[in-house]
């Protein structure tokens, strides 16, 4: 085991966790490719560079990305730490002027005493660790093929369609019921039938909703299966009826007839605080979802903890390979961190640079390290990654359906909110706190 840290993609996982193990005493190898290997969507050589939304995500007190926020913050993460400090007025979210964000970043671990940055292609993984992954969406091909030697191919995943996610508790159950299709197997589906205007209407919408534009270089990833449901209603008014939103062998409890569409909801984790709209993966707007989806019969009021979204996307089957300090259970001391853990979003990605690196730098110190509590959102997003069903397993972004706490079923949202975040910053502290040096530089 080396006595430094080998980090590789100084994204924004790989500088989080070159910055938190630097800021340890701890010697930092950072590779990054750029601007000698290009990637299709990076247009820099900045560390850190964001490649689409210039948004950190929502910062509004007590919200699920706002405790991230705040946990990491409490870290003195690079990524939040120069976010603030280069905030662009954005209403509720912390928004960056991208450019000033990551020459930021860039210069902090340029000038770092204990970061040398490698401008460089990694295409083989070390042999000795501790080395962590951060290579992103868009690892390279090469690096890629290495990977997937590594941990098996049918571990590795290209592209990554999300369905929209809705809080169970906001559901209206006088209208959508639980039946399988054929009664096969248990009632395990949620169903929110439409009688024929109220599928119509919803084909309208869909034809004429507001869309974020794809890149190009992710044009040809669509496949039969994964069609975002804004195409399939392009196809004809009725494709939708005839295919996932189909009321065959779903007939209504209450009318004992079926309805002319039926929209279905599978249940998001064992709980079942949290249902996802089956085959609704889509590149419509958040606020568009949010109106749209609002019209399914049964999801007026629904609150939507994830939206949909369709990209191209690297990322490993976590709950299969990792144990919960993000390290290869195959290989100890080589660690995985941001999106190609199965995280979504900047912040998320950053958070799991973070945890990877003081699991590694302890290993290097010799000091002890226990991984975050459940009831935190590092911890919640953690367990999210590393014990989700492997079957299945999508890329998730921080929210409350994660939190497996009590203060879930508090029916006031604000007050729920506001509870969770309090006791999340407790638990956060008493863990800082029983690390003892790990915890602060
Ligand atoms: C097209 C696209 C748009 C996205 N838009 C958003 C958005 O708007 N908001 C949001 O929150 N999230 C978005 N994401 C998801 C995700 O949050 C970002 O991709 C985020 O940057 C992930 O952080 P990361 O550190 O895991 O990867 P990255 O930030 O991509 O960092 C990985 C780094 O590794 C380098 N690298 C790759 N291969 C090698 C190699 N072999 N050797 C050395 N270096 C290598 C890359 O050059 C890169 O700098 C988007 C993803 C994609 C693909």
């Amino acid at each position: 085991m080396n006595n430094f840290l080998t980090v590789i993609g100084a994204g924004l996982a790989g500088s989080e966790a070159a910055w938190q193990a630097a800021e340890r005493g701890v010697k930092v190898i950072l590779y990054e490719m750029r601007p000698v290997t290009a990637t299709p969507a990076h247009k820099t050589e900045n560390c850190a560079e964001l490649v689409c939304s210039n948004s950190l995500g929502n910062n509004l007190a007590y919200s699920a990305p706002f405790i991230l926020k705040e946990e990491l913050r409490s870290f003195n993460s690079i990524i939040i730490d120069s976010g603030d400090n280069n905030s662009v007025p954005a209403g509720s979210a912390l928004a960056v002027d991208r450019d000033l964000f990551a020459q930021e970043v860039t210069a902090k671990l340029s000038n770092h005493p204990n970061i040398t940055i490698k401008r460089e292609e990694v295409v083989e993984i070390p042999p000795e660790g501790p080395v962590i992954i951060a290579t992103g969406p868009l690892t390279s091909p090469r690096l890629s093929d290495q990977i997937s030697k590594l941990i098996g191919q049918e571990y590795l995943y290209f592209y990554d369609a999300l369905s929209p996610i809705v809080n169970a508790a906001t559901i209206d159950y006088d209208k959508a019921f639980f039946a399988s299709r054929y009664d096969k197997g248990d009632a395990d589906y949620l169903n929110c039938p439409m009688n024929v205007s109220q599928y119509y209407e919803f084909v309208r919408e869909l034809k004429a909703s507001d869309k974020v534009s794809l890149s190009s270089f992710e044009k040809p990833i669509y496949f039969e299966g994964c069609m975002p449901i804004e195409v399939l209603a392009e196809r004809g008014d009725r494709t939708l009826a005839f295919g996932p939103l189909k009321p065959v062998g779903l007939p209504d409890p209450k009318t004992g007839t079926l309805a002319h569409a039926v929209v279905q909801l599978r249940r998001e984790n064992k709980e079942s605080s949290a249902f996802n709209l089956v085959g609704f993966q889509t590149k419509l707007t958040y606020p568009e979802q949010k109106r749209i989806f609002s019209k399914i019969p049964g999801l007026e009021n629904a609150e939507f903890f994830r939206f949909g979204a369709i990209h191209r996307n690297t990322y490993i089957n976590s709950p299969s390979l990792l144990n919960n300090e993000l390290e290869l259970l195959s290989r100890p001391g080589t660690y995985f961190a941001g999106q190609v853990t199965g995280v979504e979003g900047y912040v998320e990605s950053s958070a799991m640079g973070l945890l990877a690196s003081l699991s590694a730098v302890a290993k290097i110190m010799g000091t002890v390290y226990k991984p975050p509590p459940a009831d935190t959102a590092l911890g919640a997003l953690l367990n999210y990654i590393t014990l989700s069903r492997k079957q299945g397993f999508q890329p998730m972004n921080i929210n409350f359906g994660l939190f497996w706490v009590q203060e879930m079923k508090i029916k006031d949202k604000k007050m729920r909110n506001q509870k969770i975040a309090t006791n999340a910053m407790e638990k956060l502290k008493a863990w800082k706190d029983g690390m003892a040096t790990l915890a602060q530089p």
